[in-house]
């Protein structure tokens, strides 16, 4: 069962190795450790509902609760503290198109608000309940999770939308295929949720992001529906397709969608190289993007993110190998690790791994062959986990990212870095703060950070130096051009900056859309963009 409070499911565990826990203590002072509120005293803060009993709606409060904030690090410390500013007034699980009409029927009678859920794994609240008079009723897509139609001559599938990764990838693989899209959440998150946020799996360099993957689907909204046709391509006027992609439950709920898939590929690894320095790193990387080496990933961490990765593994002989064993080579403090995925057929396979080797060595990088990517492949799924362990170990996380052209990657990632450290200074308290480019193209790369503090027993103290350092980032990001989000999405969290990017005729035009599919605002109000009439 997935946990109430925390990641993934209660049966998996990743403890915090005792290196890590040292290294921690060292660089941020030792972790602050207060008792979490207990799911019985959390439930005992769920207040009456405020819908009548209808059809199927449960009011039970254990549902309300585990719907009623998603991934982020303020959802973890309201959930930690059991101070959860609001809840969802029912949760709906439809198995058919007709039951998410009967919703929106539901929700126009009584004047509700409805968030359609996926697998509530957001990080930027996309999927919490409006602090609101109106009331809140969410839609858990979980049980349209069928396999609708297999179109293996044209490499389509067709999919309910609330269908998440691990199920997904079994009914395609047990056909001889796969989709291969694989974002951290994949255990979790699901098919309409990729879409629904443009999300961008581990491997898109080779799969492709999922409005790449996504060709077609099935839009209920209030307005009525539009089924979007798989034509492989149109001269047909704008795509309308992209209207879902994105669109993050205003637009309406995407009840099917249809994806591009592949054969299960015959070689699918992963290799490690170590540079001496960052930016030879990032040199290499953008050469092997630009001369558009076919590789299926390519993630190059920073010297801080090599180190903690290492301390965080807590094997010894790992960390022994890499101060002693690459010192001598002469890749001391600042190497960066680079880990390349490799996938498809065998002669692609080896021609692009001579062709990454090749650059990669012109730029000072050294191979070290197949045992990192294997150790990375390993727990590639597994590390999301860590952050349970690191909460009870008395220390908080939080990513975030951007993309930017490669003119500027450099700079944005100092001065996101530099705004998260200094964010907080007067406090004495130090953060730990590190990135990586987690995708690449050839104009440019997504920088992804992640920091880590010293908790605080004070829940409001713990959601005050989040919001510094998230605010002084996200300020950074869009003060030197930067996206708001490469894959996480707007959400409630960046809903503030998203003028920044579209303009504010592109955002007129953004809730104009939404007031034409949803001219009652039942939608999801409040999130990607600012509510026109009514909260
Ligand atoms: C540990 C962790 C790792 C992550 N790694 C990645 C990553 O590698 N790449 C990445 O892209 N993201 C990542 N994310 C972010 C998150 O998983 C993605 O945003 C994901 O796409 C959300 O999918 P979901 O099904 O959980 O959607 P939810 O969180 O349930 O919903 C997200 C939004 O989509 C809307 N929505 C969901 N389903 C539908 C539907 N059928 N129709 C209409 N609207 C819908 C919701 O209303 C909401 O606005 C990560 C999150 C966590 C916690």
């Amino acid at each position: 069962m997935k946990r109430w409070n925390g990641w993934g499911d209660e049966q998996t565990t990743y403890p915090l190795p005792d290196l890590a826990k040292n290294y921690l203590e060292n660089l941020l002072g030792e972790g602050n450790t207060r008792p979490d509120a207990s799911l019985e005293e959390v439930l005992k803060s769920v207040p009456e509902s405020r819908l009548p009993s209808i059809g199927t709606i449960s009011l039970e409060p254990e549902e309300r609760l585990r719907h009623a904030c998603g991934q982020s690090l303020p959802d973890w410390i309201n959930l930690r503290s059991g101070r959860i500013p609001s809840f969802p007034d029912g949760v709906l699980y439809p198995t058919s198109d007709d039951q998410i009409k009967e919703a929106f029927e539901i929700a126009f009678s009584n004047q509700l608000i409805l968030i359609p859920y996926g697998g509530g794994t957001s990080v930027v609240r996309h999927i919490n309940p409006p602090q609101s008079d109106t009331p809140v009723l969410t839609i858990d897509l979980s049980n349209l999770d069928q396999l609708v139609d297999f179109d293996e001559t044209s490499l389509l599938a067709t999919f309910e939308a609330g269908i998440r990764g691990p199920h997904l990838e079994q009914r395609l693989n047990k056909l001889g295929y796969t989709l291969g899209h694989f974002p951290q959440s994949f255990e979790f998150s699901t098919l309409g949720g990729w879409v629904a946020t443009r999300s961008s799996g581990q491997q898109s360099y080779y799969y492709g992001r999922i409005e790449d993957l996504f060709r077609g689907g099935y839009l209920i909204t209030p307005q009525g529906s539009i089924d979007f046709p798989s034509f492989p391509a149109s001269a047909a006027g704008p795509d309308l397709r992209h209207l879902v992609l994105g669109s993050e439950g205003r637009y309406g709920i995407l009840s099917r969608a249809t994806v591009a898939i592949k054969p299960i590929p015959e070689v699918e690894e992963f290799y490690g190289y170590f540079f001496k320095e960052w930016e030879a790193g990032m040199l290499a990387v953008r050469n092997l993007a630009q001369k558009e080496i076919q590789l299926s990933m390519v993630r190059l961490s920073d010297a801080q993110e090599t180190e903690t990765t290492l301390f965080l593994t807590g094997r010894k002989n790992l960390i022994h190998w890499a101060e002693f064993g690459l010192e001598k080579l002469g890749y001391r403090q600042n190497r960066s690790l680079l880990i390349i995925g490799v996938t498809g057929d065998i002669y692609r396979a080896i021609r692009s791994l001579k062709a990454a080797t090749h650059i990669c060595r012109k730029n000072g990088g050294l191979y070290t062959g197949k045992f990192i990517g294997r150790s990375w492949r390993k727990s590639r799924f597994l590390v999301p986990y860590l952050r349970n362990s690191l909460w009870d170990s008395g220390y908080a996380l939080d990513t975030l990212e951007t993309a930017i052209p490669w003119s500027k990657v450099q700079l944005v990632k100092d001065k996101t870095i530099e705004a998260i450290t200094s964010a907080n200074h007067n406090q004495n308290e130090r953060v730990l703060v590190f990135g990586h480019l987690s995708h690449v193209y050839p104009t440019g790369a997504s920088i992804y950070i992640t920091y880590i503090f010293r908790r605080s027993y004070d829940p409001d103290e713990n959601i005050h130096r989040w919001h510094e350092m998230k605010s002084a980032a996200s300020k950074a990001i869009i003060d030197h051009g930067g996206t708001i989000s490469h894959q996480h999405g707007v959400g409630r969290d960046h809903a503030r900056y998203l003028e920044n990017e579209k303009g504010k005729i592109g955002i007129n035009l953004l809730s104009k859309i939404g007031q034409f599919f949803d001219p009652e605002e039942l939608l999801n109000r409040g999130v990607m963009f600012e509510d026109q009439s009514k909260n």
